[in-house]
């Protein structure tokens, strides 16, 4: 896949999430944005940098924008899609707790890491979402659990910032989320649809 022009992220878009981190499930949804330098492809690795102790993972569905959408409608969004990938976003979670604005915590070389984009029709609610760490399952879902839809989330973002073409939009992670430590290896997979799957190591300086 082609470096995205910007990854925007929805957080706490799955009710057992947003409780299991103590947060209300959000009334409109919740985006912030990853930095086009976190991207990184199966197989790369995942690097916990020295300034957090806390890196977690967090298997999401990612939705790869084929051409401009702006303004559009949910039904409008559907003719602008490319493709799903899946989608880890990694986060520092100590520093996510620590900063108002989550640049940081979100941000990090390495911590974005997408798979294989699968082209073609899908049905949303079927998506199966399974995220596994050194092949133990840590985070199962389906599109249908997500508090706002696809179509809903495209059409929001689309009246703040036009998606364009090559734009991903990581659509929120389930409950479960946990952990990574130097010599793990994480892997999230929608199933027959898309993988990627990571080692993890310290920053090497
Ligand atoms: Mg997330």
């Amino acid at each position: 896949m082609k470096r995205p022009g910007k990854i925007v992220c929805v957080g706490r878009n799955y009710v057992e999430h947003a409780r299991e981190l103590g947060n209300e499930v959000p009334t409109e949804p919740l985006i912030f944005l990853k930095p086009p330098s976190s991207v990184i492809p199966d197989g790369a690795w995942i690097e916990r940098p020295p300034q957090s102790t806390q890196v977690e993972h967090e298997g999401e569905i990612g939705v790869l924008i084929g051409k401009p959408l702006r303004r559009v409608s949910e039904q409008e969004a559907l003719s602008g899609i490319a493709g799903i990938v899946a989608v880890n976003d990694v986060t520092a979670r100590d520093l996510q707790r620590k900063d108002s604005q989550w640049t940081r915590a979100k941000g990090f070389d390495t911590f974005c890491p997408v798979g294989n984009v699968h082209e073609g029709p899908v049905d949303f609610n079927a998506l199966e979402l399974i995220t596994k760490v050194n092949g133990e399952v840590r985070q199962r879902a389906h599109g249908s659990d997500m508090v706002f839809k696809i179509p809903m989330l495209l059409s929001f973002i689309s009246h703040i910032m036009t998606l364009e073409p090559g734009d991903l939009v990581a659509t929120g992670t389930p409950s479960g989320i946990g952990a990574l430590r130097a010599g793990d290896t994480v892997e999230v997979t929608i199933t027959g649809i898309s993988r990627v799957r990571n080692p993890v190591r310290d920053v090497v300086q």
